[in-house]
C-alpha cells in the first residue's frame, strides 16, 4: 500500500515537508484523515446505530457487563475517574485508538483547573504536576491595516500549559485501580441495542472481531465524530465548526515564553476558497523550549469553503513564519489537531439532542462547549462535578431514560448565547468587507479594554454575566454601528431570533 506521505507529496508539499521530519508522520496522517472524513458524513444519509433490543443477534454473546460503559477515551477519563472512585460504579472505556491519549494538549486558567482537585478526582500536587508551564499574562489582538490594532492584554485567562496526556493518564490510573472497571484501546464501536433496562453496546477490535458488552448507560464520548450524535440530530450534529491545526515545535526566533497570544490575525480574509476564511492564530509556551502555534477559521459546518485539516495544514505551514519565524534550531516535536465543534440552540434552551435511553452524551459529542473559546476541556471541568454526582443519582434511582437523562448535561445558557457571536466570525465575502472580522473583532477589544478586567476575563473563562454581555454590545454597536447591519445579514430573520430567544433564556435561568 503506497505511503500516505507520499500521496501528498504533490498536492501539499509544505506539509509533506514538515511532516517527512516526524517518526510518526503517517500515523498522524491516518488520524487527520479520519477526522476529515466528518465532511464527507454529512453529506451521507445518517446511519443506524442506535437499533432496537430485537435486532440484537441472537447468538450474541455478552462478553462484560457494566454499570456504564463510556465509547471514547479522551474526556471520559474524567468523568469515568469520578464514577469509579469516588462513586464506585463498575466502568469500562474503550477507544479505537489508545485511551488517554489526545491528538492536542489543552490551556486552562490554574483556579479552574483546581476544581478538579476540589471534587477529589485529584490531589493539588497532582494537579500541578500536570501543568507544563504558567505565563505571566495574556493577550488578544486583531490585524489592522494601519497598525492601530488594539492589544488587550489579560492574566489568569488560559494561563496555564496541561499535559493532556499526562493528566489523562492520571485519570486512567484510578479507573484502572478500580475494582472491575477497565479500559479497552484499538476497539470501535460499531452499533448499540437498546433493552428497557439497559444496553448492549457492539463492538469490533483491530482484527475485526466482533464482542458485545451489556450496560446500564452507555456513555458517547466519541467527539466530533460520534455516530450517536449524527443519529440523534438528523444527520447535522453541529451547526458550526472550527477546524484547528497546529504543532509544538522548538526554535522560533521570535517567542516571550511568559505571555499566552491567546487569539490574533496577521491579515484579513483568505478568499481563495468558497465564501472565504478568517484565519486566526494562537501562540503558547509549553514546557522548556517547546512552544505551541495554532491556526484556526470558524465556519458553518456546511458551506463551500474547504474545511479540510489536511489543506489546513498546508496553508499552516506555508503561512507560519508570517506569525512566527523558525530559527535555525526550529524542531517540529508533534502536530495537534481538530475540529472544534459549536452548536447554535435555536430556542430559550438546549435544542440539541444529547440522550436517548440508556444513553448519554458529553463532551465533544454533545457539542455544548463555547467554539469562541476553544473550551470543551474546560467546560468539563467546570461541569464535572454535577454531570457525575447527577448521573450516579440517576443510576442510583435508576431514571436511565431520555427525560432524566437529558437533564444532565454541560449545557450553560451563557455559553449558548455567547456562542452566537461566533457567527460574526465566521466570514463570508458575500456580506462582508475582507477585514470585516478584524475590524469588528478591534472594536470589541477596545470596548473590553475600557471596562474593567473581569469584563475580559469572563469572556475568555466562558464566565460572562447577561449584564455585563449587554454592557459590551451595546459599547460595540454604539462604537461601530455597522455590526447592527451585519446581524441582519449574517445571523438572518432566524438567526436574530434565536439569538433573542437564547438571551432571553439565559435572562430566566437560575444560572445567570
Ligand atoms: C487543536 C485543539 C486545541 C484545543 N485546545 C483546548 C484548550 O486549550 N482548552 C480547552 O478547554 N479545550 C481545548 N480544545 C477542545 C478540547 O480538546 C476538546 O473539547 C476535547 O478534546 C473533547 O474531548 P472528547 O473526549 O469529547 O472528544 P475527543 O477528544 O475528540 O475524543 C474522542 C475519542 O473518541 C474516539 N472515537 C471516535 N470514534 C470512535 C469509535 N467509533 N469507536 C471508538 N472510539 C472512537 C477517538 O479516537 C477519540 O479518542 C482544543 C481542541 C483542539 C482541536
Amino acid at each position: 500500500m503506497p505511503l500516505l506521505l507520499d500521496q501528498i507529496k504533490l498536492t501539499h508539499p509544505h506539509l509533506y515537508r514538515s511532516f517527512s521530519l516526524l517518526p510518526d508522520a503517517e500515523a498522524h496522517l491516518r488520524r487527520i484523515g479520519e477526522l476529515d472524513r466528518y465532511w464527507e458524513q454529512l453529506e451521507h444519509p445518517v446511519p443506524e446505530v442506535i437499533l432496537p433490543a430485537s435486532a440484537l443477534p441472537k447468538d450474541a454473546v455478552l462478553s462484560g457487563e457494566y454499570d456504564l460503559i463510556y465509547a471514547g477515551g479522551t474526556l471520559s477519563l474524567l468523568h469515568a475517574a469520578v464514577m469509579a472512585g469516588k462513586y464506585g460504579r463498575k466502568v469500562m472505556i474503550f477507544d479505537r485508538q489508545r485511551p488517554a491519549k489526545s491528538t492536542r494538549d489543552w490551556n486552562i486558567s490554574r483556579p479552574e483547573l483546581l476544581k478538579l482537585s476540589a471534587i477529589g478526582l485529584f490531589t493539588e500536587s497532582e494537579v500541578d504536576s500536570v501543568i507544563l508551564r504558567r505565563y505571566k499574562s495574556g493577550w488578544v489582538e486583531f490585524y489592522q491595516p494601519d497598525g492601530s490594532q488594539k492589544r488587550l492584554s489579560m492574566e489568569n485567562v488560559l494561563d496555564c500549559a496541561v499535559d493532556a496526556d499526562k493528566l489523562l493518564g492520571l485519570a486512567a490510573e484510578k479507573v484502572t485501580a478500580a475494582p472491575g472497571s477497565t479500559l479497552l484501546a484499538g476497539t470501535t464501536f460499531l452499533c448499540c441495542y437498546q433493552f428497557p433496562d439497559h444496553v448492549v453496546v457492539k463492538v469490533e477490535d483491530r482484527a475485526h472481531q466482533v464482542f458485545y458488552y451489556k450496560a446500564r448507560v452507555l456513555v458517547d464520548v466519541m467527539g466530533i465524530l460520534s455516530p450517536i450524535a449524527m443519529q440523534l440530530n438528523d444527520g447535522l450534529p453541529q451547526t458550526h465548526v472550527c477546524p484547528t491545526v497546529g504543532t509544538i515545535a522548538s526554535g522560533f526566533e521570535d517567542v516571550d515564553f511568559d505571555i499566552g497570544e491567546i487569539l490574533l490575525s496577521t491579515g484579513p480574509a483568505d478568499l481563495s476558497s468558497g465564501s472565504g476564511r478568517q484565519f486566526i492564530w494562537e501562540g503558547f509556551p509549553a514546557e522548556e523550549d517547546r512552544y505551541i502555534t495554532y491556526l484556526f477559521f470558524y465556519d458553518e459546518a456546511v458551506s463551500l469553503n474547504d474545511k479540510s485539516l489536511l489543506s489546513l495544514f498546508e496553508t499552516y505551514f506555508r503561512t507560519l513564519p508570517e506569525y512566527k519565524k523558525p530559527g535555525k534550531e526550529f524542531t517540529l516535536h508533534r502536530p495537534v489537531y481538530g475540529i472544534i465543534p459549536a452548536y447554535s440552540h435555536d430556542g430559550f434552551n438546549r435544542t440539541r439532542e444529547i440522550a436517548a435511553d440508556h444513553i448519554i452524551l458529553f463532551g465533544d459529542a454533545a457539542s455544548l462547549g463555547s467554539p469562541l473559546t476553544f473550551c470543551g476541556f474546560g467546560s468539563m471541568v467546570r461541569n464535572l462535578e454535577h454531570l457525575t454526582a447527577d448521573l450516579d443519582r440517576a443510576l442510583g434511582e435508576n431514571n436511565l431514560l431520555k427525560k432524566h437523562l437529558e437533564k444532565i448535561s454541560a449545557y450553560e445558557p451563557n455559553v449558548a448565547s455567547m456562542a452566537n457571536l461566533m457567527k460574526y466570525m465566521c466570514f463570508n465575502s458575500a456580506t462582508d468587507e475582507p477585514n470585516f472580522v478584524n475590524d469588528l473583532m478591534n472594536e470589541v477589544m477596545v470596548v473590553l479594554d475600557e471596562l474593567p478586567e473581569r469584563y475580559r476575563q469572563a469572556m475568555f473563562r466562558d464566565e460572562l454575566k447577561i449584564e455585563e454581555l449587554m454592557m459590551v454590545m451595546l459599547r460595540v454597536a454604539w462604537r461601530y454601528p455597522k455590526v447592527l447591519t451585519a446581524t441582519w445579514e449574517k445571523l438572518g430573520v432566524q438567526g436574530s431570533f434565536g439569538f433573542l430567544k437564547n438571551l432571553a433564556g439565559w435572562a430566566f435561568s437560575p444560572v445567570r
